[in-house]
């Protein structure tokens, strides 16, 4: 029987790792598909406290995880596929094995939504990505035209990073002034590789039938005009869907399937705390996950402590 399971490796899940080893609850960490979640696919990190300079989001994450283990944590790749959580203790089935558990901490993070167009999941990993630190160096991205859909702080990092790279970056969005934070905004629309497309949205990415991105058609919003623009990379950068499927029907959620607590960081079931990106569409920072984590490692704690009393 495990004290504390923690599902995910972000920042709030390693966060509540390091909380919960030190309260000496050796807690298990399950880290799913993707070891150290969002953070490691950006590229430099400034505005986490205590790093002046900027730090690399994977070696952030990596130095987290050591903290962590540091004093206890014992992190273990592996996805969760079905849980039982309508009391404790709670069943976990992890890639086939199941395990039990007096208390759960979620900080399962969230995934990058799609367009929902059927030419972008067709030519996924072909020319359309959701990630320019993984890809943006690939050769076939080299001395071409990109294109970045979005207009918040991830569209401008990616836009950023890009022009390393490509010729020009075309900057898709759907409005005619961006939702980034001032400072991102301005350092993107000042670029003189970064060439803005307002009130536009792709409606069609090309070109299926050769198999890989030659261009996207787009639509002005305003005017309703269809355009073709050719590049050679469509990197979509449109915000997150959190990773909560597994959890509906158990723990309260609202309509965008954010799991909502009660109290805290506890959910509507004693012994389930929920923190980071997955219970959070307003914030969204490394920092608040960070603290989001913190907070529920000390709710389990003191929750564990009132069962032995
Ligand atoms: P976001 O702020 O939610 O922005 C998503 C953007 O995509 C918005 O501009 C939105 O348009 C657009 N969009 C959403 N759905 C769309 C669709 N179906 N078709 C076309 N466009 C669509 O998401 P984000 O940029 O990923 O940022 C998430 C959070 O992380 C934010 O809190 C941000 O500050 C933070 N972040 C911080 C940094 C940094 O500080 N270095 C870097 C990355 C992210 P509208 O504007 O019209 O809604």
């Amino acid at each position: 029987m495990e004290k504390v399971v923690i599902i995910g490796t972000g920042c709030a899940g390693l966060t509540a790792a390091l909380y919960t080893a030190r309260a000496n609850l050796t807690p298990l960490v399950l880290t799913g598909t993707m070891p150290g979640g969002l953070l490691t696919t950006t590229s430099i990190v400034e505005n986490f406290p205590g790093f002046p300079e900027g730090i690399d989001g994977y070696e952030l994450m990596t130095r987290l995880q050591k903290q962590a283990e540091r004093f206890g944590a014992r992190v273990q790749f592996g996805t969760v596929e079905s849980v039982a959580l309508s009391q404790p203790p709670f069943t976990l089935t992890v890639d086939g094995e199941t395990l039990q558990t007096q208390t759960v901490i979620i900080a399962s993070g969230a995934g990058h939504r799609h367009l929902g167009l059927s030419s972008e999941d067709l030519l996924e990993k072909k020319g359309v990505t959701y990630c320019a630190t993984c890809d943006g160096a690939l050769p076939l991205f080299r001395n071409q035209p990109l294109v970045v859909v979005g207009g918040g702080d991830s569209a401008c990092e990616e836009a950023t990073y890009l022009t390393r790279f490509a010729s020009v970056v075309y900057l898709v969005h759907r409005r005619d002034s961006l939702r980034a934070s001032k400072i991102m905004a301005e350092r993107t629309l000042t670029h003189a590789k970064i060439k803005p497309i307002w009130d536009s949205v792709v409606t069609e990415i090309l070109d299926v039938k050769q198999d890989k991105v030659t261009g996207v058609r787009l639509k002005n919003v305003k005017t309703n005009k269809e355009t073709a623009l050719d590049c050679a990379g469509v990197f979509v950068a449109i915000g997150h869907v959190p990773n909560t499927q597994l959890f509906k029907g158990v723990l309260d959620m609202d309509e965008n399937g954010y799991i909502i607590p009660e109290r805290g960081s506890a959910t509507n079931v004693p012994g389930v705390f929920v923190a980071g990106d997955c219970s959070d569409h307003v914030y969204r920072q490394a920092v608040t996950a960070a603290g989001m984590g913190c907070a529920a490692a000390i709710d389990a704690e003191r929750y564990l402590a009132g069962l032995n009393q």
